[in-house]
């Protein structure tokens, strides 16, 4: 069967035309989100948390937007992390969610990042760092009030409450705790977890203290306190499921296509030929798939994924590849569909919330999967700083 072809669409600009996928970061959506989460906790600063990669969207071009943006202290995952911001941002405040590593205080305090410490033994080793440096070392106090992953817990958090000489040497930069349910509004979690917090809270009169993530800060004044912890909303994830999103989407996602093609009754497409043309077909296939993070739970045969391309929706058509991706193009008129056309795979047709119910997945790893083979482009006023 030959490739029904084609013409090839107008030549775009020289890099960009090899390029089988594209990611474009709207950087002016970002600062717009940092200033609407701002315009929600009006009393709080709003830190920006730029874990990985910026939840895929490119660590270096997002801090430099949100520090634009009046943004001074940042919160990653590990030290990693906080090495690289400390590269593209000298003067910022930076926080370690992971905590401590084992043997890596050092290097927390040579880079000047601040660990989010959820344990004695954490305590122990920056307390021992401290005493190394000669003076005291800036930190966060972890709590954990209900999620049962880091922070202090137990006895562990009553012998710190009881005894503040176990925090000798140690600035307490930041009290901590972190939602479970934030996105469940009414989950009566929520109100249990704030409630413990505040007593904890009460017991460092003066510290500055954070306890809401994106989806915290909507939850209500009473969740915000002094310093709020956004991440998904700066990248204009939905807060709540089922609710309208205020925030503004930050990246379209595009691949290109590399054949169309006809195909007869009978004919089945792509790996274990799970789907069958009934009738005649256009098939489009693109240069993107399950390495890109175009998961494979949305091969038609799952959860069903579709593409917007010439004008119409399109269906993906069997499985998806590692490298290639089929959709169903069928109906989009005859020289709509062209080879080095793009498809939008994210973006103002496919929403980032319906890619990952589709995929049974959420947003944030719909986000944080985006792989490495997009060629990313940045718009926006801080964009040309950016682009590296
Ligand atoms: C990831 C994370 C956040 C940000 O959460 P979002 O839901 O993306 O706003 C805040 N605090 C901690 C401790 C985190 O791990």
């Amino acid at each position: 069967m030959s490739p029904t072809d084609l013409k090839t669409a107008p030549a775009p600009s020289s890099d960009l035309a090899s390029a089988g996928a594209i990611l474009t970061v709207d950087l002016d959506a970002v600062a717009a989100n940092y200033r609407q989460l701002q315009s929600y906790a009006p009393g709080a600063e709003v830190a920006g948390v730029v874990k990985a990669n910026a939840y895929g969207l490119g660590l270096a071009p997002v801090v430099r937007t949100l520090a634009d943006a009046g943004c001074k202290t940042f919160f990653v995952a590990d030290a990693t992390e906080g090495v690289a911001l400390r590269a593209a941002l000298p003067e910022a405040t930076i926080y370690v969610t992971n905590g401590l590593a084992a043997n890596a205080a050092g290097a927390y305090r040579g880079h000047g990042l601040r660990p989010c410490l959820a344990s004695l033994g954490e305590i122990k080793d920056w307390r021992r760092e401290a005493k190394a440096a000669g003076r005291r070392l800036p930190a966060a106090l972890h709590f954990d009030t209900g999620m049962s992953r880091l922070g202090l817990i137990g006895e562990e958090a009553a012998l710190v409450l009881a005894d503040r000489s176990r925090l000798d040497g140690i600035e307490v930069s930041l009290v901590m705790s972190h939602l479970a349910c934030s996105d469940e509004a009414g989950h009566p979690l929520n109100a249990r977890q704030l409630a413990r917090f505040k007593t904890i809270r009460a017991a460092f009169p003066g510290t500055p203290a954070s306890f809401a993530n994106s989806s915290g800060i909507l939850l209500g004044p009473e969740y915000h306190f002094d310093l709020v912890r956004p991440g998904y909303g700066l990248y204009g994830g939905t807060p709540f499921e089922g609710k309208p999103n205020p925030f503004r989407p930050t990246v379209k996602a595009e691949a290109r296509v590399l054949q169309v093609r006809d195909v007869a009754e009978g004919e089945t497409a792509g790996y274990g030929a799970t789907w069958e043309a009934k009738g005649v077909r256009r098939l489009a296939v693109l240069s993107v798939g399950y390495a890109d993070g175009y998961f494979r739970r949305l091969s038609s045969s799952a959860g069903g994924g579709r593409v917007w391309l010439g004008g119409q929706y399109a269906p993906v058509a069997g499985r998806v590849s590692m490298d290639l991706l089929i959709v169903d193009a069928t109906g989009i008129p005859e020289g709509k569909v062209r080879r080095g056309d793009l498809a939008e795979l994210i973006g103002p047709h496919v929403s980032l919330d319906e890619v990952a119910n589709r995929a049974g997945t959420i947003g944030y790893e719909v986000l944080t999967s985006l792989g490495e083979r997009y060629k990313r482009l940045y718009t926006g006023k801080t964009a040309a700083a950016a682009e590296s």
